[in-house]
């Protein structure tokens, strides 16, 4: 493999400038001259047009196979809600165009469009209001912390711990630390796989803050005790904070706002269409109950009387700005449209297919591969690869021969408290063949772990890159190396 450089021939060009037909200025003083021409590529249109379609050959996506990356959610997402982001009225918008008025026919529908996905994360969640600011998951929940802190801040509590499960997404810890909090983790259920009821009575004080949680857990456990952690905590005015990145498991079945849930967020881009992954654009609504209001970011959207919409800046208690104008406006779009055009049965049908798929394959897989929780799972299952590195085959030895037979790997090694854990989230958007077929080259894979260890070492033979040194190649990152 190659980078473009390489292929530079001197002399070569893709394009040709006309002659120069008015005068040459001098105008660029004599110090701000290069000393030597600028090292650009020289090579035809061709050559550039192959290089580059030759590159995009070598990625993997759901457009292109099976993409199990637990946690990541990542389903094909329907090309309508790229094409409704891509409408001019939407995409060619800019922020600083009037609201109402004469400009006011440019925007008013894009702010109604805002305005109506609050509304209807509100019924999804059942949370009182939300927010479409923040950028991300991660930035979600730093969002959702620096609301709790407002709201502490405000009452004069003085809390200073954060209190998170040990299968957490490691942002949970990040965001709070981010925020200022100190973080103390609750130790797993050995076996329920759930948050330890005991062990959270016993650290939660009237210094907690806030707890922390995921529901369904990284362990693709619902924890059905969700409603006794809001009562211990609200028993010391600590917040429930509920990362609902994993909302796909859920919709239409459970909703965080009847559990008392205070704050949480939306992953919407694992959920409502916009594909995950890549550090590509998303967004993470923040949904709050009506105690925390007034402390959401600005601009806050509202209707008025005459059935307008304006953008009001003015919130006095608000956290203040958390992202320039209003979020991610385009994932936003894909997300309304995701939402409107499935409806309510079509959203409970992806969570009902998304738990089916999981458990299907966590059933077809049980018999050859450790699952360290044996129950019903949610949206993801997690196994682990103990048995097989007892021949010395590993969760990433196993990922890499996954790469071979044409599937992108499960998330490995994640969560932390599974021992050669590996995550695998179907997704609701796959048929049982490409399940059957994933399911078959795990079996394969288990046979020949046992049979022929050692020819692992050598995998994956058949993917664009081998087996980079991993530290290397974060480290000293040389894209220019040869082909497996
Ligand atoms: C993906 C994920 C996040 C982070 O979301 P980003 O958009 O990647 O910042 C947080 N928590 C959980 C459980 C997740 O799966």
């Amino acid at each position: 493999m190659s980078v473009v450089f390489n292929k530079s021939v001197p002399g070569r060009r893709g394009v040709r400038l006309p002659t120069c037909d008015v005068p040459f200025v001098d105008a660029i003083p004599e110090e701000y001259l290069r000393e030597q021409p600028a090292e650009l590529c020289e090579l035809s249109e061709l050559d550039v047009v192959r290089h580059f379609t030759g590159l995009s050959r070598l990625n993997f996506g759901v457009d292109t196979g099976f993409y199990p990356l637990g946690s990541c959610t990542m389903k094909y997402n329907p090309r309508v809600s790229e094409r409704i982001a891509g409408l001019e009225g939407f995409s060619q918008l800019h922020p600083f165009l009037p609201q109402l008025r004469s400009g006011g026919m440019l925007t008013q529908g894009a702010l109604q469009l805002l305005y109506e996905l609050e509304r209807v994360l509100c019924e999804i969640t059942g949370m009182g209001a939300f927010t479409l600011q923040p950028l991300a998951g991660a930035h979600g929940e730093l969002t959702g912390m620096m609301l709790i802190a407002a709201y502490h801040r405000d009452k004069g509590n003085k809390k200073h711990t954060v209190l998170i499960p040990d299968e957490a997404h490691g942002t949970n810890p990040s965001s709070a630390a981010i925020t200022g909090y100190r973080t103390v983790s609750i130790p797993t259920d050995g076996t329920t796989g759930r948050l330890n009821l005991k062990a959270l009575e016993d650290l939660v004080d009237d210094e907690t803050a806030a707890i922390m949680l995921t529901n369904p857990n990284t362990l693709g456990i619902f924890n059905s005790e969700i409603e006794q952690v809001v009562e211990i905590a609200h028993r010391h005015d600590a917040q429930v904070y509920y990362d609902g990145a994993n909302l796909n498991a859920i919709l239409g079945k459970f909703r965080p706002g009847d559990a008392g849930i205070d704050v949480m967020h939306i992953n919407v881009h694992k959920t409502f269409a916009t594909p995950h992954g890549g550090g590509g654009p998303g967004a993470g609504p923040v949904g709050v109950r009506e105690h925390l209001v007034p402390f959401l970011p600005i601009s806050r959207i509202e209707k008025r009387r005459d059935n307008s919409f304006v953008l009001d800046y003015d919130q006095p208690r608000s956290i203040g700005y958390v992202a320039p104008f209003y979020g991610n406006f385009s994932i936003l779009v894909r997300a309304y449209a995701y939402i409107m055009l499935l409806g309510g049965d079509g959203l409970v049908e992806v969570s009902e297919n998304a738990v089916l798929n999981a458990n299907y394959v966590m059933h077809a897989l049980k018999e050859r591969f450790e699952l360290p929780y044996d129950r019903s799972c949610m949206h993801e299952c997690v196994f682990s690869a103990s048995r097989q590195a007892e021949h010395g085959v590993h969760a990433l030895d196993i990922a890499k021969a996954l790469i071979d037979r044409g599937y992108h790997p499960p998330t490995v090694y994640f969560p932390l408290i599974i021992k050669e854990a590996m995550m695998i989230e179907p997704t609701e958007t796959e048929s049982k063949e490409t399940l059957d077929a994933f399911i078959a080259a795990m079996l394969e894979i288990a046979d020949e772990a046992e049979r022929n260890p050692d020819a692992f070492a050598e995998l994956p033979k058949r993917a664009p890159v081998c087996r980079p040194d991993e530290v290397k190649a974060a480290r000293d990152m040389d894209v220019s190396f040869e082909a497996c």
